[in-house]
């Protein structure tokens, strides 16, 4: 299954038109254009001989289903990898990546500016099974040679910063990685291969919580790993083996959602430049943390590395008590107060990265809030952002 059947041969298309055509086979399931909604767990064998010999396409729901394959195959593309597995959660995509690669005494160098959970992977988990973790600052480059030692196995990235936008770089990293045959991950949620493709860069794993932005709509937890040859075998192994499976039913919403990941991004990413800039020039504002704008500190890196940027920044606001903060998010109508973010509304969440950041220090000047821009008309969140900045100003 590559695509659409009728067409076997074709040129190298672009991306966009592969999110609409890659991973489906319309032919395949008597014209319907969604590969459907396949359930089950047994797969039955014409005969003992194919049973024996796995002559079928299937085998045991577990290890493949059609909905499932249709939306690796899609991601595959997408990714450029070797191939791509799907986990029940962006976080199990992290951790079923990172156990894929290593092993007891090996030593893991992990991004300061990594997904908070993550680390609880690596300082609960990893360490459980004899995996030693240390955590690098995100500006550290070149440097991270000076961190390497011999049993470092794997050097994991997450670019830009969670919550708070740094940008890596990232061909610095993996020029250090790869002279020395260390594995690289990265955490590549915020940008997506749209804007960002891991493998081009010559990371051998990338991650997404597809619960973000590939599923668009906050209905869903999903992750997805991609790994270059030979890493992906490991990959495939390490997760049949742990028996990760995924329910059809996400997985359809995942495609569903990757249907239309390339306009919906454009419009996230265009909407919350015109917010993030608007927001620079508040009084209230201390500073606005988006590597899309031309005086963040990330910016070259970002210019020079990345295709686009998506709807996810954060602000630094001017010293303010912290309830004059909660009057400012309390009143907001159309931006929600709650985790995750990716879907089609703007959301908003105060954040602190002071109490669990271990080789940076975390002191931007003001209380931090994290900002998803969605798809509503930027006039209105706009609105919704300065009458809620008027709460904060009285309260203060
Ligand atoms: C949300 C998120 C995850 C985890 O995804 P879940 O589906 O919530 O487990 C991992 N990494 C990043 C960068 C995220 O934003």
């Amino acid at each position: 299954m590559s695509g659409h059947s009728k067409a076997p041969a074709r040129p190298a298309l672009a991306v966009e038109t592969e999110l609409v055509v890659a991973g489906r086979d319309p032919q395949r399931f008597d014209g319907f254009v969604n590969t459907p909604i396949v359930r089950g767990s047994t797969v039955l064998s014409p005969s003992v001989a194919d049973l024996e010999g796995h002559t079928g396409r299937y085998s045991y729901g577990r290890r493949g289903n059609p909905t499932v394959e249709g939306l690796e195959q899609a991601l595959t593309v997408l990714e450029g990898g070797a191939g791509v597995v799907i986990t029940p959660s962006g976080l199990s995509a992290v951790s079923i990546a990172l156990l894929s690669v290593l092993k007891a005494g090996d030593h893991l160098l992990m991004v300061d500016t990594a997904y908070q959970p993550t680390r609880r992977v690596c300082n609960e988990h990893l360490k459980r099974f004899g995996i030693e973790t240390t955590y690098y600052d995100p500006l550290v480059g070149a440097g991270i040679a000076e961190l390497i030692r011999p049993n470092t196995r794997a050097i994991f990235l997450e670019s830009p910063g969670s919550q708070s936008f740094e940008m890596q770089d990232i061909p610095a990293i993996v020029a250090a990685a790869r002279s020395r045959g260390i594995v690289t991950l990265m955490d590549n949620t915020w940008a997506t291969p749209l804007y960002f493709r891991p493998h081009d860069f010559g990371i051998d794993v990338s991650i997404q919580a597809g619960t973000k932005y590939i599923s668009g709509h906050s209905d869903i937890n999903i992750g997805t790993i991609s790994a270059t040859a030979p890493i992906f075998q490991h990959v495939k192994l390490t997760h049949g083996d742990l028996g990760i499976t995924v329910a059809p039913e996400d997985a359809f919403l995942a495609a569903r959602g990757l249907r239309t990941l390339a306009v919906r991004l454009a419009r996230h990413q265009q909407s919350a430049l015109t917010v993030a800039q608007w927001l620079a020039g508040r009084p209230e504002v201390l500073r606005v943390l988006h590597p899309a704008l031309p005086d963040d500190p990330g910016h070259a890196l970002w210019k020079r590395d990345f295709k686009g940027s998506s709807g996810l920044f954060s602000i630094i606001l001017k010293p303010a008590p912290k309830a004059a903060v909660a009057a400012f998010l309390d009143n907001l109508a159309l931006f929600g107060l709650g985790y995750s973010w990716g879907g089609f509304e703007s959301l908003a969440i105060p954040f602190d990265c002071s109490s669990y950041r271990s080789a940076t220090a975390w002191a931007p000047g003001g209380p931090g809030v994290r900002l998803h821009i969605g798809l509503e008309d930027t006039g209105d969140l706009i609105a919704d952002l300065e009458q809620g900045l008027g709460h904060l100003r009285a309260a203060s």
